[in-house]
C-alpha cells in the first residue's frame, strides 16, 4: 500500500514488486555462501584470492520501481558485508525510510542501513563526492548516470550505472502473431511505461504489419487504466506534471496516433496508453526514452533491417525476439547489442539471472550470482612455503 501510494503505481503491481523484494533478500542471504575465492598455482608457495567488503557504498535510486531497486542493491551490497546509504529519488522517499525503521526493528545493527532523503544534486551528489564512499551504485538516467561517472574519478570511486533504454520489440511475420500482440502492451505499458525495460520501439514486418496492428489494438482496449488502489487496475497515472507533459510532447498535433486506449480525464497526471505507427527510427519518438505509456511501430522488411534499427540506439538494456523459427530467434538475439533479450517473452528481470546495459545503458550488472563481485575488492594473499 505504501509502494502504491509513493509512486502511484497499481496495487497488485507493488505487491508484485514486494515479493521481489522478499525473494532479493533470500536470494543474497544465500548465494554469499557461494561467493568463492580461488586457489591458483605459483611457483614458490601458495596463492589464493579472497573477496572483501568494500567499506560504505552509496545507493543512488529512481522513482518507477522505488524498492524493488534499492533491494537489488541492498542485498547484494549488506550480504557482502557493506554498510551502506540509500538516497531514493525525491518523489519517491517513502518505502525507503520504512525499510530503514523495518531494518532496526530486525535487528540490524545501527549504522549498517542509512537512509538520506533530498534532491539528487545536493544529497547525491555529495555520497558521489564523498572521499568515504567507496562505490555508488546507480540507477537512474543516462544524463544523470553520465555526471556521476564524471564526478566519481575525483576519488576514483567504484561505479555500477543502470541506465536508460529504448528496446527494441522484433515481431517477426512467422511469429505467434496473437501472442505478440497481447504481450506487446505490457512491455511498453507496464508501470505506465515508466520502466527502463520498456520495449517501445516495436519493430514489425512489414508483411504482417496489418494483421499485428489489429491484434495490438485489441490488446489496447483491454487495459484498465485508474484508480491504483483499485485491484482491477492495470496502468496508473505518471508520477509528475512535469513526467506527463514532457510524455505528451512525443505526441503532438503531427504525430502518427494509430491507437489512443482510455485514460480518466479527472485530477491527475493520466496519459492514455498511446501507439504511433509508421515511426522511422530516426524520428524523436524513436531516438529518446519517452518514460510514458507511448509505443512507437517501427516497419522493416527483412531480418538484416530488424538488426540494423534495433541496434541504431545509444542504449542496449533489454528486448524481445518474436518468431517461430528457433535459429533466426538465436541469430537476432546475439546480433543484438543489448544487455538482456527474451525470446518469444517480454520478461527481462528475474532474481537469479543478470540485469544491466550495453552502450549507453550503462554498466555493471545487478541481480544473478554475480552482483555480489560488484560489491566487493579481490585480494590475492601469497604464502611463500619456501621460506
Ligand atoms: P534520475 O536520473 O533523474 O534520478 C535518479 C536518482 O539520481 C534520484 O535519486 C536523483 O535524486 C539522483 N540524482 C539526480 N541528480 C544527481 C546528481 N547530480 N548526483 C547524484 N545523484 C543525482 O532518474 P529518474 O527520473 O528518477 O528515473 C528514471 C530513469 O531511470 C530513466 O532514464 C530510466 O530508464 C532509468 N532506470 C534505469 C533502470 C535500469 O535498471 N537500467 C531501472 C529503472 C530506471
Amino acid at each position: 500500500m505504501l509502494e502504491a501510494r509513493n509512486a502511484g503505481k497499481p496495487i497488485g503491481d507493488a505487491r508484485g514488486e514486494m515479493g521481489m523484494v522478499v525473494n532479493t533478500f533470500r536470494y543474497y542471504a544465500g548465494a554469499v555462501e557461494r561467493l568463492l575465492g580461488e586457489q591458483i598455482p605459483v611457483a614458490g608457495g601458495v596463492a589464493f584470492t579472497i573477496r572483501e567488503a568494500l567499506g560504505v557504498v552509496g545507493l543512488i535510486t529512481p522513482w518507477n520501481f522505488p524498492l524493488c531497486i534499492a533491494a537489488w542493491k541492498l542485498g547484494p551490497a549488506l550480504a557482502a558485508g557493506n554498510t551502506v546509504v540509500l538516497k531514493p529519488a525525491e518523489l519517491t522517499p517513502l518505502t525507503a525510510l520504512r525499510f530503514a525503521e523495518i531494518a532496526a526493528r530486525a535487528g540490524v545493527p545501527d549504522g549498517v542501513v542509512n537512509v538520506v532523503v533530498g534532491p539528487g544534486r545536493e544529497c547525491g551528489q555529495r555520497l558521489v563526492e564523498h572521499p568515504d564512499v567507496a562505490k555508488i551504485a546507480f540507477t537512474g538516467s543516462t544524463e544523470v548516470g553520465r555526471s556521476i561517472a564524471a564526478a566519481a574519478a575525483g576519488t576514483i570511486k567504484r561505479v555500477t550505472l543502470e541506465l536508460g533504454g529504448k528496446s527494441a520489440n522484433i515481431v517477426f511475420a512467422d511469429a505467434d502473431l496473437e501472442r505478440a500482440a497481447t504481450a506487446a502492451p505490457g512491455a511498453v505499458f507496464g508501470n505506465a511505461g515508466q520502466d527502463c525495460c520498456a520495449r517501445s520501439r516495436i519493430l514489425v514486418e512489414r508483411a504482417c504489419l496489418d494483421r499485428f496492428m489489429e491484434a495490438l489494438e485489441e490488446a489496447v482496449a483491454t487495459i484498465t487504466v485508474g484508480d491504483p488502489l483499485d485491484e482491477a487496475t492495470q496502468m496508473g497515472p505518471l508520477i509528475s506534471a512535469q513526467q506527463r507533459d514532457a510524455v505528451g510532447s512525443f505526441v503532438g498535433p503531427d504525430a502518427p496516433v494509430a491507437i489512443r486506449g482510455e485514460a480518466p480525464q479527472d485530477r491527475g497526471f493520466w496519459f492514455p496508453p498511446t501507439v504511433l505507427c509508421p515511426v522511422a527510427n530516426d524520428d524523436r519518438a524513436a531516438r529518446e526514452e519517452i518514460f510514458g505509456p507511448v509505443a512507437a511501430v517501427i516497419p522493416f522488411a527483412d531480418e538484416a533491417e530488424a538488426i540494423a534499427l534495433a541496434n541504431d540506439t545509444i542504449y542496449g538494456l533489454s528486448g524481445s525476439v518474436w518468431t517461430r523459427d528457433g535459429g533466426k530467434a538465436l541469430r537476432v538475439a546475439r546480433a543484438l547489442e543489448s544487455g538482456n533479450l527474451s525470446i518469444n517473452s517480454n520478461t527481462s528481470v528475474r532474481v537469479a539471472t543478470p540485469v544491466g546495459g550495453f552502450k549507453q545503458s550503462g554498466y555493471g550488472r545487478e541481480l544473478g550470482p554475480r552482483a555480489l563481485e560488484h560489491y566487493t575488492e579481490v585480494k590475492t594473499i601469497f604464502y611463500n612455503t619456501e621460506a
